[in-house]
């Protein structure tokens, strides 16, 4: 059950949801922000644009307004030099009109800057309508010649009456004189009245010619010359009348007395009109409209100017202010995306840490874990993070951790022990093995190795069943821990082989131990039922005597146990001298595999002859193998090694193959016979056999009826049910089963019966001698009737000589086989062998005695 590691009652948040949550509202507050800002950036965009296109139109009137100002004034201009040419007066009229609708209609025009304009431009506006007021008031005088020239005026109009009476007055008072109606009593009066005509006629064209100067020229130097030279004139006159004035006091004459008076008058009126004429000639308003242009036109086209440049300075600044505002805004901006980032930028950096913080830390130290776990070294502890995920991480890793624990203990257990008896295995002998290796080597001190096979382990197992055999496993492995001390180690290798590594121990004790290990394994006990004793064969090696290294040590304990095995002695210590067999038994499976695999075997043929024809009706085929050292390895020699080292069924095959193939070419040559083959028993076990044979027997086109397959009765009773499974297939392909060497095993005839065979093949040992053993005979003969009771073809080996055949043909052995008729020979002996055989009429006769 998955249980957490720290359950506590707080229950961790989910980093996810944390994070997104944290993420929505930061993007809900930017996005916010960000609208807000950008609506209001628009906004002021838009407005902004507004106004400065507007400020700039404004700029443009005032510039046409200004540039209208310098028409204007140009146009005065003009129509005042000469107010008959053309239309000045008017365009300038127009022009000022214009002005004044633009000002009027520029500061109505625009209604956000519209009012402070409309205040602003009010001044140029009224300057405007003044100049246009002023303008007609110096059309009018312009086109007033009395105000245009002033001077004229007085010189023209003022001055002519007292003028005309000064002369008419002087003319009358000479003509009163020359009339004689005044006989003047000074004599100088009349020449004085003479020189005064003159001077006053003086007078007058002097006025004329400043008058014209005047017109003429702006000197007014010479205007004040030419006035003071008259004031001269006019200084003489006044002298003059003033002696006139004295001379007619004391003349008779009332008329000259009274126009006297009136020409002082006229004088003094006149001379106060030029007065008057001096002084509008010599200031500046001489002439009306120049006057006027001067201290009203000009003026108000100055204030007209400066209004103008006023205004523009006004919108120059409301122009910066909105420029102002703008930047205002664009700063606002940027220090709203500063602050974007910087939030932004924060977000971030709270992000990593945190997650630093709650998650990569956290998997760094699971990853730290799991490397120590990977090197299988103490892992750090893990943090309890508060995080949902990394929690559940944790406590997954956790998990893991203790269940990789369980298993790998278990695994490392179920890889160095045996499952059934809980003992060591091979791997873990060896590995303990390698260790003593290593301290007696050290030490110098010996060690002992046991090897231990049981005997008839596969009967028992076979006869009472697998639970049967596990049980008897588990008692011996229980016998075997409790014969030894606790230094020991007791290994179970596979099967019914155990071994048992003693640390420091001599040879007799080492026997003593062999003996007691056999002793108590030999004591019956109870098994199924049935009381049971195991037999033991041991192979005893040491070191360093027997070995210094593993694969020699387990080699050699090997060859001694099969030592024991073979004869029979329970135990064996391993000799180097011993057996060639055992000794070369590595060596010669290695080269019996090259031999199978080279075709360098061979095979003999002997034949199999009918006791009632005399005929050869078949042959058995058995295995030779000349090693190309050891000379002649002898048949069962080869089959054990093969047994032993697992080739058996490639051997097998081979003989099937090179049998069937020789029959088959018997036959195709006209002999009618069939081929008897040995099978190992362990051949039976071979799930491929019957297909193999099946296919050879196609392959070489021999019919299955004259193929023989001969079992050791041994072998059959190996392990009876599989044997009759295999039989009956082989049977049911056609094929002949005879039991080899019958009489041997301990068969019981219930099973014969069950048995699916067609022959029995008494073993030659009953045979050999039953001339001359009446137990031997007996056995021939009753087990020739059993045969023929059950339905079998009884073929009698080790037919050596003519007693013995006829002793079997008595008892009416069906066939038999022996060094009578022949030895077995190589496949074209045999050819020659049969070929001799068909001249005989009477069958075969009996070849000579072997030597
Ligand atoms: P086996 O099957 O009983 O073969 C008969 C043995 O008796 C042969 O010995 C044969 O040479 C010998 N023999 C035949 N007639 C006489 C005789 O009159 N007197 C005496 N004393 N012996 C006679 P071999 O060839 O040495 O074979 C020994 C055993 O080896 C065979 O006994 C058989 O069990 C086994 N064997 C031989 N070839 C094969 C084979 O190809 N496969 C298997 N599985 N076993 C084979
Ligand atoms: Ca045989
Ligand atoms: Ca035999």
């Amino acid at each position: 059950m998955y249980s957490r590691p720290f359950d506590d009652h707080r229950q961790p948040c989910s980093l996810r949801s944390r994070y997104v949550t944290l993420t929505l509202v930061l993007a809900i507050v930017v996005i916010s922000i960000v609208l807000a800002f950008y609506k209001d950036i628009i906004s002021t965009k838009q407005s902004v644009a507004e106004h400065l296109s507007v400020i700039q139109a404004d700029h443009d009137t005032l510039n046409t307004i200004k540039i209208d100002l310098i028409a204007i004034y140009r146009n005065i201009d003009l129509f005042l030099l000469d107010p008959s040419q053309g239309n000045h007066a008017e365009t300038a009229n127009k022009l000022i009109s214009s002005s004044l609708d633009k000002v009027n209609d520029f500061s109505s025009r625009h209604p956000f800057n519209g009012k402070g304009l409309r205040k602003k431009s009010a001044p140029l506006a009224t300057k405007l309508s003044q100049l246009r007021d002023s303008f007609a008031a110096l059309t009018a005088l312009r086109m007033d010649i009395g105000r245009q020239y002033p001077g004229m005026a007085i010189s023209a109009f003022e001055m002519t009456a007292p003028q005309h009476n000064i002369s008419n007055n002087l003319q009358l008072l000479i003509e009163e004189i020359e009339s004689g109606s005044l006989e003047p009593k000074a004599k100088e009066l009349y020449p004085l009245l003479l020189k005064s005509k003159t001077l006053w006629a003086l007078q007058i064209s002097q006025v004329r010619i400043y008058m014209a100067n005047r017109l003429a020229s702006f000197s007014t130097d010479l205007l004040i010359s030419q006035a003071t030279s008259l004031n001269h004139l006019h200084q003489k006159f006044l002298d003059n009348i003033k002696k006139l004035t004295h001379l007619y006091s004391s003349e008779d004459s009332f008329d000259g007395k009274t126009v006297l008076q009136s020409l002082i008058k006229d004088t003094a009126d006149w001379f106060t009109l030029f007065g008057q004429l001096r002084a509008v000639s010599e200031s500046g308003k001489w002439r009306g409209d120049s006057y006027t242009m001067k201290t009203v036109i000009i003026p108000l086209t100055d204030e007209i100017s400066s209004a103008i440049t006023h205004l523009e300075k006004w919108l120059t600044l409301r122009e910066d202010t909105i420029t102002e505002q703008l930047r205002k805004n664009s700063d606002t901006l940027s220090t709203l995306l500063f602050s974007i980032i910087g939030l932004f930028m924060l977000f971030t950096l709270g992000l990593i840490f945190s997650l630093d913080m709650m998650v990569f830390r956290p998997i760094a130290s699971v990853t730290e874990a799991l490397r120590s776990k990977a090197y299988n070294q103490e892992s750090p502890a893990l943090e309890v993070s508060d995080s949902r995920e990394i929690r559940y991480l944790v406590e997954a890793f956790q998990q893991m951790d203790v269940e990789v624990n369980q298993r790998q203990n278990a695994l490392e257990h179920q890889a160095l022990h045996d499952y059934l008896t809980g003992l060591p295995n091979r791997f873990m002998l060896n590995q303990h093995i390698e260790n003593q290796l290593i301290t007696a080597a050290r030490s110098k001190q010996s060690f002992t190795l046991f090897l231990m096979d049981l005997d008839n382990f596969k009967d028992i197992n076979d006869s009472l069943g697998h639970a049967a055999g596990d049980t008897l496993l588990h008692k011996v492995a229980r016998e075997l821990t409790e014969a030894v001390q606790e230094s020991a180690t007791v290994a179970r290798l596979g099967g019914d082989e155990f071994a048992i590594l003693l640390p420091d121990t001599t040879k007799d004790d080492s026997q003593k131990l062999a003996h007691t290990l056999l002793h108590t394994l030999q004591q019956p006990f109870s098994l199924e039922g049935k009381m049971i004793g195991v037999g033991l064969s041991i192979g005893i090696v040491s070191y360093p005597s027997d070995g210094t290294d593993i694969k020699s040590l387990l080699q050699h304990a090997d060859i001694a146990m099969y030592h024991a095995k073979r004869h029979k002695t329970g135990f064996s210590f391993y000799n180097s001298n011993k057996d060639f067999f055992e000794e070369n038994r590595l060596s010669l499976i290695s080269d019996l595999k090259s031999a199978i695999n080279s075709d360098t075997l061979d095979i003999h043929f002997q034949p199999q002859i009918d006791v009632k024809t005399k005929q050869v009706c078949g042959a058995e085929a058995l295995l030779r193998w000349r090693h190309p050292k050891y000379g002649e390895i002898p048949p069962d020699k080869t089959i054990e090694l093969a047994e032993y080292a697992g080739i058996i069924h490639q051997l097998s095959l081979w003989v099937l193959d090179t049998a069937i193939e020789q029959c088959a070419a018997w036959q195709n040559s006209g002999h009618s016979l069939s081929v008897s083959v040995n099978l190992s028993v362990q051949d039976l076990a071979n799930p491929d056999l019957t297909r193999q044979i099946d296919q050879l027997l196609e392959q070489h086109s021999l019919s299955p009826h004259d193929l023989t397959l001969e079992i050791t009765e041994s072998g059959m009773m190996e392990n009876p049910k599989r044997s009759i499974n295999v039989l009956k297939a082989l049977s049911k392909m056609g094929i002949n089963l005879a039991i080899d060497d019958f009489g041997t095993g301990f068969s019981s005839l219930s099973y014969l019966k069950k048995l699916p065979v067609n022959t029995i093949k008494i073993d030659q040992s009953f045979v050999l001698d039953m001339d001359h053993n009446e137990s031997d005979e007996i056995i021939v003969q009753s087990t020739i009737q059993l045969g023929h009771n059950l339905g079998l073809k009884v073929i009698a080996e080790g037919i050596e000589h003519q007693d013995l055949l006829d002793i079997a043909s008595h008892y009416d052995c069906d066939e038999v086989q022996g060094f009578l008729f022949g030895q077995p020979q190589q496949a074209a002996e045999f050819l020659e062998f049969l070929a001799q055989t068909r001249q005989g009429d009477d069958g075969l006769q009996p070849a000579k005695q072997p030597a």
